[in-house]
């Protein structure tokens, strides 16, 4: 950003240098009589002064806004998209960090600050950040909010469990969903800066090319699980488009929201159909406290059947910024990988290209 400021610095010193040249000509000039020089001030000034001119009208007007959009997301996945599709013009803060709840998390007071201070607001809608619907409502007669999971096909998605008239909100567990997304922050960011159309749509297209990438990975590795294991068991309900790409059933302890409570009842028939099935792992989730799943475990145990867990995954919040676990790319590689690997598939030892933190 400092660069492009002391390069516009560096042009409009040189600018006023020349309209100075032509102040000091046109006064010098003045006060000299002799006919053979007044010819060559003349021209020099006339010179001078279409340089000048040349010079401004090679600054771009955008030069000034050359400041980059300041962005605000609420979850670390909708940051992510915007940092990929915005690149330098951009500044992305993300209100929720790792281990961070949507379904249970309120705006703070500095939140509020960086949203009123932010030039575009992306949340993810679909009724994910339940406690701030109204809060972004609000802020929506005030300020630019974009719901960027709103602008998915309908068609596409799940159902609520919890709520009829809602839909299932997880849409970034399916890499082919959340191109969807990733095209509607590109739309949100070209509508608050058009002029910057072109960078963003070439970031968008390297950003969904790796996307893509991320798809094809997920249908090899989760399709060498032996198809009886192919059953997901989580805390919360959060992998059911994940399950229905990949052919995967999904059981969570939890429904849709980690706001409902895990009934007595829901465990016992979990434990039920894990022995029945003898299924061996289950998933416990960054983001959800892992009380009801030691719960199933201990259930399980008590029949006389041994349940592990599988890993950890990433369900509703990204691993630590600055890691690639900290990017939407590496927070679905890392949950192929561990799913994949855990229910008996051979995965590549650190994932798709090589960089996830932890060997398999
Ligand atoms: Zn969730």
């Amino acid at each position: 950003m400092w660069q492009i400021f002391f390069d516009q610095m560096d042009k409009i010193s040189a600018f006023l240098r020349i309209i100075r040249n032509c102040v000091d000509l046109v006064e010098n000039g003045s006060h000299i009589h002799s006919q053979e020089v007044t010819g060559l001030g003349s021209d020099m000034i006339r010179r001078s002064f279409f340089a000048a001119l040349a010079f401004a009208a090679a600054m771009p007007l955008t030069a000034w806004a050359e400041a980059p959009l300041k962005v605000v997301a609420t979850t670390g996945m909708i940051a992510d998209a915007a940092r990929q599709v915005g690149g330098d013009q951009v500044e992305v803060k993300g209100l929720m960090g790792p281990g961070v709840d949507p379904h249970a998390y309120r705006q703070t007071r500095s939140d509020i600050v960086a949203m009123t201070r932010a030039d575009l607001i992306l949340w993810h809608g679909l009724y994910l950040e339940a406690q701030m619907e109204e809060f972004f409502h609000d802020l929506g007669r005030k300020r630019t909010v974009v719901a960027v999971a709103e602008g998915v096909e309908k068609s596409k998605l799940r159902a609520h469990d919890d709520y009829a008239d809602k839909y299932d909100p997880h849409v970034w567990m399916s890499p082919v969903l959340w191109r969807d997304v990733v095209v509607e922050v590109q739309k949100a960011l070209t509508e608050a800066r058009p002029e910057e159309a072109d960078i963003f749509a070439a970031n968008a297209q390297v950003h969904l090319a790796e996307i893509d990438q991320l798809a094809a990975y997920g249908k090899q590795v989760l399709a060498a699980v032996p198809e009886n294991n192919r059953v997901l068991v989580t805390a919360h309900d959060a992998f059911g488009y994940f399950g229905a790409e990949y052919g995967y059933e999904v059981l969570g302890i939890q429904g849709i929201s980690t706001q409902s409570e895990a009934g007595l009842n829901r465990i016992g028939t979990l434990v039920d159909t894990l022995v029945d099935r003898k299924l061996t792992a289950v998933f416990v989730e960054s983001s959800v406290s892992d009380r009801s799943m030691r719960a199933l475990i201990e259930g399980a145990d008590a029949k006389g059947h041994d349940i592990g867990i599988g890993g950890e995954l990433y369900s509703d919040a990204m691993g630590e910024p600055g890691t690639y676990e900290g990017t939407y790319v590496g927070m679905l590689d890392h949950n192929i990988t561990v799913i994949a690997g855990a229910l008996g598939a051979d995965v590549p030892d650190r994932g798709m290209s090589g960089k996830l933190s932890a060997g398999f």
